[in-house]
């Protein structure tokens, strides 16, 4: 199995590009936002309990997150592979990560990170907020909350898996195009 995680903070284009890999290697795509998203769309518990932290730009607890991720796993248990899209985001994701592929056998291949400038990533934001209805892209104190959350918790993940030799960065400006052949050409150098 081929199980890349996609990373970067938020905007940095880890949906974008994501939909083009699955497309292009017949992989799964995992993102947690999307999947929260849902569950809010349908007014579950899980939905109305990560409204709360998504609203404020804040992470959902581990636990909530990873027995959410848990069961898109055990409902997909075929694939060649999967992107990893916003997961995960802290380190205790990551350890709790591998043990459930562990558990199937299976392992991350690489964690690739879109290398983006900050003040590309909040224009970009308040740009995606004017069409994607999310409420967290629209609101400037929620957009930097979310970016300070993600060097607080989520930038050491990359250390994590730098750890293990498994961390690459691409350069994540340019071009969607660009930026697709980037990340192709370090997967198939994997
Ligand atoms: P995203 O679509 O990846 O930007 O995620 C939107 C929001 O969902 C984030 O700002 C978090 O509040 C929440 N979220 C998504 N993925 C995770 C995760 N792995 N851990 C905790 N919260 C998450």
């Amino acid at each position: 199995m081929t199980n890349i995680i996609l990373f970067g903070p938020p905007g940095s284009g880890k949906g974008t590009q994501a939909n083009l890999l699955v497309e292009r290697l017949g992989l799964l795509h995992i993102s947690t936002g999307d999947l929260f998203r849902y569950e809010m769309g349908n007014n579950t518990p899980l939905g109305l309990e990560a409204k709360s932290y998504i609203e404020k730009g804040e992470l959902v607890p581990d636990s909530v997150t990873m027995g959410m991720l848990k069961n898109k796993l055990d409902a997909n248990p075929n694939v060649k592979g999967i992107i990893f899209d916003g997961v995960p985001r802290t380190v205790a994701q990551a350890a709790i990560l591998d043990g459930q592929l562990a558990a199937r056998n299976a392992e991350i291949s690489a964690l690739i990170a879109l290398d983006v400038e900050e003040e590309e990533i909040v224009n970009r934001l308040l740009e995606r907020g004017k069409t994607s209805g999310r409420s967290d892209d629209q609101n400037e104190a929620t957009i930097r909350n979310r970016i300070k959350v993600y060097h607080n918790e989520t930038a050491p993940v990359f250390n994590f898996y730098a750890e293990k030799g498994k961390s690459f960065k691409v350069q994540g400006m340019g071009s969607i195009e660009e930026i697709a052949q980037r990340l192709a050409d370090t997967i198939n150098s994997l």
